[in-house]
């Protein structure tokens, strides 16, 4: 299927030299276990993740007498599925149901968070929401009007000002006529420009404050977009907006373009956010929502 396929990459690299590992029936000992540690870091699991992990995976073997190498695949699985599902409903996005849910999504130029927002506009208006957009990122040059592109092929409104606005005002304008409109949700789109990391931590604070204002609850989900495809990068922006602002979810973009998948692990592991979607390509389809077995299953399958 598509979630198969959009891991290819990570499948060949980090499940084939896993498999290659496996398959010998070779003894498990020592050395198998460092070599399993060396493919594990390889994959942007992070060392600390990957300590953890190896840890618990030598305490099992030896309690349950596990010699060879293909016993201990199952428990391997087993193991990766516990670190990425903590809680079954963390993965899911806070939807109100009956009034406005406002999602703010925060990260860094580059990593798709415009593209994401197009995607999950489309897939809203599928799931026959009235979806609106609020064009909150006035600075980068195109930015407005690649939003007003994806709002137009998904047949939803998009709020915006002029380039170099207030995207406060912006906010204040947008959750006013998503009211008046009766929209079901709002995808508010942010600055960011990484050369000026403390005003835009402030921008993106001011942003807050306004939807909060307006309704005590929103934002419901504060989305931090990371591209898969940039490793320990993507891990040192999410502590930098993690310390930000209260991040309530990460889209992993890109998990298409890398071989190392082992980035999932990381993020949910390390920085104690749960991943609720991932892209797999840049068409509208590509955007799915975060199952954590169907990702271990989609690599081990
Ligand atoms: P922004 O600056 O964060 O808004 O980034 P954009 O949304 O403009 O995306 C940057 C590039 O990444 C574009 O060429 C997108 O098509 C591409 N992109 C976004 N998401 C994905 C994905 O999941 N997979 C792939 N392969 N490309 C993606």
């Amino acid at each position: 299927d598509k979630f198969r396929d959009g891991l290819s990459k990570t499948r060949e690299s980090f499940v084939g030299a896993m498999n290659e590992l496996m398959m010998d029936y070779r003894t498990v000992d020592e050395e198998f276990f460092e070599e399993l540690e060396d493919i594990l870091i390889a994959s942007d699991v992070g060392v600390n993740t990957v300590m953890e992990l190896v840890d618990e995976l030598r305490e099992e073997a030896l309690r349950q007498n596990i010699k060879k190498s293909v016993d201990l695949q199952p428990l391997i699985s087993e193991k990766l599925s516990e670190l990425l599902v903590r809680d079954e409903q963390e993965t899911k996005l806070n939807m109100q149901e009956d009034s406005l849910t406002v999602i703010l999504f925060v990260g860094v130029n580059g990593v798709g968070k415009t593209t994401t927002i197009g995607k999950m506009a489309q897939k809203f208006k599928n799931e026959g929401r009235r979806v609106m957009l609020a064009a909150g990122d006035t600075f980068r040059a195109g930015a407005i009007e690649q939003l007003e592109v994806w709002g137009e092929r998904a047949g939803v409104e998009v709020v915006k000002q002029q380039a170099g606005s207030d995207p406060a005002a912006v906010m204040y304008d947008a959750i006013q006529s998503a009211k008046s409109r009766k929209a079901d949700v709002l995808l508010c789109d942010t600055a960011g420009r990484l050369q000026n990391k403390v005003n835009l931590m402030k921008e993106l604070e001011k942003v807050k404050r306004v939807l909060t204002r307006e309704i005590p609850e929103a934002p419901h989900e504060v989305l931090l977009v990371l591209d898969a495809t940039t490793g320990q990068n993507a891990m040192t922006q999410a502590k930098m907006f993690g310390e930000a602002t209260d991040v309530s979810g990460i889209v992993l973009t890109k998990l298409d373009g890398t071989a190392k998948g082992g980035i999932v692990l990381a993020i949910r592991n390390e920085l104690d956010i749960p991943v609720k979607f991932v892209g797999l390509g840049e068409k509208v389809e590509d955007l799915h929502e975060f199952d954590p077995d169907q990702y271990v299953h989609g690599l081990f399958a």
